[in-house]
């Protein structure tokens, strides 16, 4: 942690991303307050030419070893923009500074240079609409952003795959995608944030049944809605929680419910159920997912290191990841999906060159690799001392590592996205084998169509077609409040899509 002074008094938007930089370099730093004892002195200049060019500088001194850094930035911009433009350019100026001088300071390397958001292609598939070919966006990313070609190189590739993957992206915000969310786990593990309560004891105070009741009206009232609406659906996405953890009949009956609400189920690219923990996995759920026609699932290891999983409390062990994986295959699941998290507590290379090791065994469709984010209400956050995780050079290796393992094996980067507190200011990233890229996992995260949330936990982000303005609503995470407000949170959807989708015009 570093507390630093500023030359002059910045607006909080200004303190944002200052902090947000320093915090590449070291976490939880902070803007001082003029009383504070400071870390690091820094000043800024910065100024727009009458040509438009934003020219920016930066003098950081480290107060314990007096040493002085001097940065400069010329970015040169086409328009004057509008205010809220110009005050972004500065921004980004001031960022790019910032980012070089504490890079000379501490001899870290950002390989994101100074973008600090969750979705990097977003902002690639921004530039590509806006008519920019690979070449003027390269050069953009370089000089605004200051991102690696490493990086770009990266986010060329997943754009290249989601275009063929989803060929009408542009134009896909005309349909919706549905994520569900079922808020029960077998255990909660320690990294975790999601609405994930102990399935056993809910289920004795009667929650499980209750919220399952609620999810069927849900399911009802959103199907006749899209129904009225001749909306067509991309994909559904069953996630939590773990969906698989509530029992075979009920799992059955939810579908059964699903399909006959939903409109035009036969067009429905893609249905994922996540079988995240392999403890809830049996031969029973499986032949229901089967039932229905859906194939693709997700069987998470995260780890191939029996201490792994008990130290992170996943309370089942490698050998019933395998055998769950198999089981499902031999059920007929032909689309699974497998996570592993890079810098789990204990975990350096030779550990994850196992993980490696044993998935190539069993090859998945895709392989979702995970770096371990710090996330503020997860219990490993909380107890941090009690975790030894990697330091950001072997997450780095790690992470080269799945980039390498991946490419061998045939797999491609479809998407990414990265976190706050991410190890080592890292990344997530999705490979797949050629055509078995998830269609849910694109349009969420470059947010190019609606996503109706139902269940608990479940956000629904309401996205204008034309404006690309979103609009968010949560459902409330816990069964308890969620049995008490589901029917407020329907209204308040269908209020929301009314506003938004007001006819059934040209969705024939
Ligand atoms: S299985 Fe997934 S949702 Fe459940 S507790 Fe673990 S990380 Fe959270």
């Amino acid at each position: 942690m570093k507390i630093i002074s500023l030359n002059e008094q910045y607006p909080q938007d200004w303190i944002r991303v200052i902090t947000h930089i320093a915090n590449l370099f070291f976490e939880n730093s902070k803007v001082a307050k003029k009383e504070k004892e400071v870390d690091l002195d820094v000043r800024f200049t910065y100024e727009t030419d009458a040509d438009f060019t934003v020219r920016t500088t930066c003098e950081l001194k480290d107060v314990a070893s007096q040493a002085v850094f001097y940065t400069n930035h010329t970015q040169a911009y086409e328009e004057e923009g509008t205010e809220r433009e110009q005050n972004i350019r500065l921004k980004r100026g001031v960022s790019y500074v910032l980012l070089e001088a504490l890079e000379q300071l501490t001899d870290m390397h950002q390989k994101w240079g100074i973008l600090t958001g969750i979705r990097p292609t977003k902002l690639y598939h921004k530039f590509r609409k806006a008519g920019m070919d690979k070449n003027e966006i390269r050069e953009k990313l370089i000089s605004e952003f200051r991102l690696s070609n490493e990086k770009i190189d990266l986010l060329e590739k997943i754009v290249d795959v989601q275009l063929k993957t989803i060929p009408d992206l542009d134009t896909i915000g005309n349909e919706v995608s549905i994520y569900i969310g079922i808020p029960f786990c077998p255990t909660k593990c320690a990294y975790c944030t999601f609405p994930a309560y102990a399935i056993q004891s809910n289920r004795k105070q009667g929650r499980v049944n209750t919220f399952l009741d609620g999810l069927h009206i849900e399911l009802e009232r959103m199907g006749q809605w899209l129904t009225e609406r001749n909306m067509r659906i991309t994909s559904v996405y069953w996630g939590g929680g773990t969906p698989t953890s509530i029992e075979a009949d009920e799992m059955d009956e939810l579908y059964d419910t699903m399909y006959k609400n939903f409109p035009h189920p036969e067009t429905i690219r893609e249905v994922t159920v996540e079988a995240g923990r392999p403890d809830t996995i049996t031969s029973e759920k499986l032949a229901v997912l089967r039932k229905w026609g859906i194939d693709r699932i997700s069987v998470n290891p995260q780890s191939y290191t029996d201490e792994t999983l008990k130290a992170i409390g996943r309370h089942h062990t490698v050998q019933e990841t395998i055998d769950k994986f198999w089981l499902a295959r031999k059920e007929g699941m032909n689309n699974i999906n497998m996570d592993l998290i890079i810098g789990l507590p204990n975990e350096g290379i030779p550990e994850f060159e196992h993980s490696l090791a044993e998935s190539a065994k069993m090859l998945p469709e895709s392989l979702t690799v995970h770096t371990l984010s710090f996330k503020r209400a997860s219990e490993m956050t909380h107890n941090r001392d009690k975790y030894q995780v990697a330091d950001r050079y072997t997450a780095e290796k790690m992470m080269q590592r799945a980039h390498e393992w991946t490419a061998e094996q045939g797999y491609t980067p479809y998407y990414l996205y990265r976190q706050k507190n991410i190890l080592g200011n890292l990344e997530n990233v999705g490979y797949s084998k050629p055509g078995e890229e998830s269609i849910y996992n694109i349009v969420i995260m470059e947010e190019v169509q609606t996503i109706i949330g139902l269940g608990c936990g479940a956000s629904s982000k309401f996205v204008d077609a034309k404006t690309g303005r979103i609009t968010q609503h949560h459902n409330p995470k816990e069964p308890a409040a969620y049995i008490l407000t589901y029917e407020e949170a329907i209204e308040k959807k269908i209020e929301i899509l009314n506003e938004m989708y007001p006819s059934t015009e040209n969705r024939e």
